[in-house]
């Protein structure tokens, strides 16, 4: 292999996710903005010769592009992902981690790339706990911003990795398209302009961060072109030196110096605590070929990512636990009871046994084992919701036979974020990608590398914030905290059918789930699984669930003993459905953050 390679409710995300249901719904649908045009969000697109979607138009723009002129599914995913770093900088860029998920047409094998972020080699476990009081520091306002909770980023080194596995093309070509849009800008958008205002006390705390994000002191104005040359620099740097030039050298001392020390304005009263990674840790970061999980879902082969995720694991167990039961004979309020009791089982088994797989011992063929599931599963009424939190099985030692439940558990976190992006690409080959990648919170760490034009994570902040040593998720120097991330790529035999994924913090996985759910077991096609209101069942007593959900299954659900509680939204997503017949069916939210653009090579004639 190639070198190189707390419970968080906070202010920042509550506002947020009032701001996206609202102000989003009129989100920009002009073809030109003065004299920059502004290409189209479409939900769904259908046609033949490649296909994207992200939940941005300049990206999916730019993707479709590069199908166009003859790049491959890796080619354009990794020119969306520079993009998005542009258009979409409070989400992703290359001051995060992702995984990136890949069907070879030519191998027919699904394999992935951990580009997750590390921990700095000198983190102390107790990294986030105040040594005044013995307590956590609080998410919000302490742990979001600053450099204490930055890892090391993985999404340079997941670009080079890639492409040089499965691309045509180089750093450089793929690097051009989203360089010329952070030189020439882009239109601001509701959700650029909303997710800015949302920040602007973190931004207003770092000198770096309000002078690119708050020109004159304001969040951009929707409408007006907002340039980012330093960023363009630092791509033309890449593109001249490789990702050595990210991991080693000026720009990665220039890193740790801004975490070691951040840029905090005079005067400012937020706490910005500093973090230890240097110079040593960004030299000797690796992305990870990893194995992907694979579950059979009712003759599909479902393919997700492995750990650090615990998405691969937690999608995989409730489908398990879930084919025990003939979910498309039921009627629909029926299906989502078993989706929240068979979701709350996996999140419990989660929470007891993942975190990086290279620092403790994930069960994760115990997981994903179908007698494991069956033994899940007798704990799965048909008629009555258990009440929970339920309590982890044994995945190491397990025979498919009802054993009485465990003790409940502590009630789980749900973490209420839309931070984080997806996208999803095929190619006229065949070849197909699933790319989730993220910087953690909207807006991240807060911290812009000073005149690099870009953000710095706080991922790890997704490691448990107190240190237990039975934890799998607790700190430890070089590991990776573990992920929610749930790139998803459906076979069916031994062909790509389906793949999907989203953002959405510990809410990707429930949001994967149901929407593999509502296509395969209810019938919706991939448009309707996607647009269905959603819920986010982990396994607490009470379930999270977007208006809409509790409007259509609400009074059935309550017959079943579960309660709802109303949130804006939950995950927005991006797929493509490839068709027996090789027709693409690219699909990306229609609403949820002002909806997205899935755009196709050659549409199908109507
Ligand atoms: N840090 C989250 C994860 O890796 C993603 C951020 C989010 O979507 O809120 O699971």
């Amino acid at each position: 292999m190639k070198k190189r390679s707390a419970a968080r409710s906070s202010a920042v995300t509550g506002v947020l996710a009032l701001l996206l249901a609202g102000a989003l719904a009129a989100s920009p649908a002009a073809t030109a903005t003065g004299s920059k045009p502004v290409p189209p969000r479409v939900p769904t697109s259908t046609g033949y010769g490649g296909a994207v979607s992200s939940l941005d138009p300049v990206v999916s723009e730019v993707g479709l592009q590069v199908l166009r002129k003859g790049g491959n599914a890796t080619d354009a995913a990794v020119a969306m992902a520079a993009a998005i770093g542009v258009t979409d900088p409070y989400s992703a860029g290359i001051g995060g981690g992702g995984f990136f998920v890949h069907y070879d047409a030519a191998t027919g094998q699904v394999e992935t790339i951990d580009g997750r972020e590390t921990a700095p080699g000198a983190i102390e476990h107790d990294a986030f706990v105040d040594p005044a009081t013995g307590e956590p520091y609080p998410f919000y306002p302490d742990l979001v911003t600053g450099g204490v909770s930055v890892g090391v980023p993985g999404t340079p080194a997941t670009w080079e990795r890639a492409l040089e596995r499965w691309g045509t093309t180089s750093l450089r070509q793929a690097l051009r398209p989203a360089t010329k849009v952070a030189d020439q800008g882009f239109v601001v958008d509701q959700l650029f302009h909303d997710q800015t205002v949302a920040n602007q006390e973190r931004f207003e705390a770092l000198t770096s961060t309000s002078e690119l994000f708050l020109p004159d002191g304001e969040a951009p104005e929707v409408g007006s072109v907002f340039r980012n040359p330093d960023l363009a620099a630092t791509y033309r740097l890449l593109a001249r030196g490789g990702v050595d030039a990210f991991y080693e050298g000026v720009l990665a001392e220039e890193i740790a110096d801004a975490v070691q020390t951040p840029p905090v304005a005079p005067g400012t009263e937020l706490p910005v605590p500093a973090g230890s990674m240097t110079a040593e840790d960004l030299a000797s970061y690796e992305v990870v070929d990893r194995d992907p999980t694979v579950v059979s879902y009712r003759g599909y082969d479902v393919y997700g990512m492995a750990p650090p995720s615990s998405g691969g694991t937690t999608v995989g167990e409730a489908l398990n636990i879930l084919e025990q039961f003939d979910l498309a004979s039921l009627d629909d309020s029926a299906a989502m009871h078993h989706y929240i009791e068979a979701s709350a089982l996996a999140y419990a088994d989660r929470a007891a046994y993942l975190g990086d797989g290279d620092f403790v011992d994930v069960p994760v063929s115990g997981l994903l084992d179908d007698t494991f599931a069956q033994e899940r599963a007798c704990l799965l009424d048909p008629a009555a919701a258990a009440a929970k939190p339920v309590a982890a099985g044994d995945a190491r030692s397990y025979d498919g036979v009802c054993d009485e439940p465990a003790a409940p558990a502590s009630e789980p976190e749900d973490t209420e974020s839309t931070s984080t992006t997806n996208l999803t690409v095929a190619d006229r080959w065949g070849n197909v990608v699933e790319y989730t990648l993220t910087i953690e919170q909207i807006g991240g760490s807060g911290i812009v590398v000073p005149g690099r034009g870009f953000l710095l994570n706080n991922e790890l902040t997704d490691f448990s914030i107190e240190y237990d040593a039975d934890d799998p998720n607790r700190i430890e120097p070089g590991k990776r905290p573990r992920s929610s991330m749930s790139p998803t790529i459906v076979l069916a035999d031994g062909r790509p059918v389906l793949a999907l994924g989203s953002p959405g913090g510990s809410r990707i996985i429930t949001t994967v789930m149901q929407m593999l759910i509502n296509r395969i077991d209810l019938g919706m096609t991939i448009e309707e699984a996607i647009a269905a209101p959603r819920a986010t069942p982990q396994n607490s007593a009470r379930t999270t669930a977007e208006q809409g959900f509790i409007d259509r299954y609400g009074t059935a659900l309550s017959g079943y003993g579960h309660q709802l509680v109303p949130d804006v939204t939950i995950g927005a997503a991006t797929a493509i459905e490839i068709g027996p017949d090789g027709l693409l069916t690219a699909v990306a939210e229609p609403t949820r953050l002002g909806g997205g653009s899935a755009r196709v090579v050659r549409p199908a004639v109507p």
